[in-house]
């Protein structure tokens, strides 16, 4: 996956290059640098006392000892003073010297701890927003796979106004689907016609599980439903009318919806957080069976609307289901048309699920 969150310890982890939030003095400290210099054993001090230091928003790099990383980048972020002293500038220069310093060892994966987010007193959130943007920036121009580390959750702050509000409606969500599983024994009417799209079809089955005051609500969400198809249809009618295509395998589709989108294949697989090496062998396999993560990621980079999506997971034999969190928060994100997949994937691991991608 070229970007991924994870909590745990770095100092564990087989990349080819671990970061170092460390001091300017390079010679250890407390906190994760403390960490890696015990892990790494006595003769990391030894290199370390070779460099001279290290200024802030600087990176250098020392081989990693006895820790499973073959390097160590050390950088220096910045410490907070209340946000007026460039600090947002140096911790954004700290992980871009880091990333360029993996890139000239010729690393294929690196993985950082929250620079500044701990002794330094960095507000979380901010430190957060900052690795993250300046890490997708770098990913746009390279190939790497990049680790974000949090060392425990508690140290993790999405946007607390964007929790509360993912919380809510994955809550409304998750409400809504177990009063239509207690309403399942309520009388089945008429059937679906056949000539219905599946997203209909779900819902006016949906409909006719619920009791009767629910089923007015439902009926009028059905016309909804209608107006906001005729609207896709208007728009597109050749992409709706393919999508439905259920002969297509979902390598074909995939590709063909590329194409349509005028979209270049780096720029789809870059957007879905997939690695180059996983997409050739989808484009190669027409018959490639993608997990629902990567059927979901490339929803995401193409920017299918629900129906679209819906018909998309169909294709490699996959629902949309609202007793899935991670298919609430990925719905929550289409419904507003945000499709950031590092945003969704920040979003995701807050709720403890797994990330989109590869
Ligand atoms: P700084 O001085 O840059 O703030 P700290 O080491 O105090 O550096 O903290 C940076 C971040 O590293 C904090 O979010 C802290 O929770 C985290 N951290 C501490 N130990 C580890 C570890 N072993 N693995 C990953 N992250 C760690």
């Amino acid at each position: 996956m070229p970007f991924r969150i994870i909590e745990g310890d770095i100092t564990r982890l087989t990349v080819d290059a671990i970061v170092n939030a460390a001091n300017s003095s390079l010679l250890g400290g407390g906190g994760v640098d403390g960490a890696i210099h015990r892990a790494a054993g006595p003769r990391l001090l030894e290199e370390c006392r070779t460099l001279n230091g290290c200024r802030t928003g600087e990176a250098k790099v020392t081989r990693g000892y006895d820790l499973p990383c073959k390097y160590v980048i050390h950088t220096v972020g910045p410490i907070w003073h209340g946000g007026g002293h460039q600090e947002e500038a140096l911790l954004r220069s700290a992980y871009r010297h880091s990333l360029e310093a993996a890139k000239e060892k010729c690393c294929e994966s690196v993985a950082f701890p929250l620079i500044s987010a701990g002794v330094y007193g960095y507000p979380k959130d901010q430190a957060l927003a900052v690795a993250v943007d300046t890490i997708r920036t770098f990913l746009v121009e390279h190939e790497m796979d990049v680790t974000l580390v949090i060392f425990s959750k508690d140290s993790f702050r999405l946007d607390s106004g964007l929790y509360a509000e993912i919380s809510n409606y994955v809550e409304a969500r998750v409400a809504e689907d177990l009063e239509i599983n207690f309403c399942a024994s309520i009388s089945q009417e008429s059937a679906p016609s056949e000539e219905m799209p599946a997203p209909k079809r779900r819902l006016f089955a949906r409909k006719n599980r619920m009791p009767q005051a629910n089923r007015e609500v439902a009926t009028m969400a059905m016309a909804a439903e209608e107006m906001c198809d005729r609207a896709i249809d208007s728009k597109d009618d050749d992409l709706a009318l393919r999508l439905r295509n259920l002969d297509e395998s979902f390598s074909q589709a995939l590709l063909r919806m590329i194409d349509e989108k005028g979209m270049k294949d780096s720029e789809c697989y870059k957007h879905a957080n997939i690695d180059r090496k996983l997409f050739s062998k989808i484009r190669s396999d027409v018959n490639y069976r993608p997990s629902k993560q990567t059927v979901l990621a490339f929803a995401v980079a193409l920017e299918l609307n629900l129906a679209e999506t819906e018909e998309f997971l169909r294709k490699a034999g996959y629902a949309l289901s609202h007793s899935n969190k991670t298919d609430v928060i990925v719905e929550y994100f289409i419904d507003r048309g945000n499709y950031d997949i590092y945003t969704i994937n920040e979003a995701l691991f807050a709720f403890d699920q797994k990330l989109l991608g590869t």
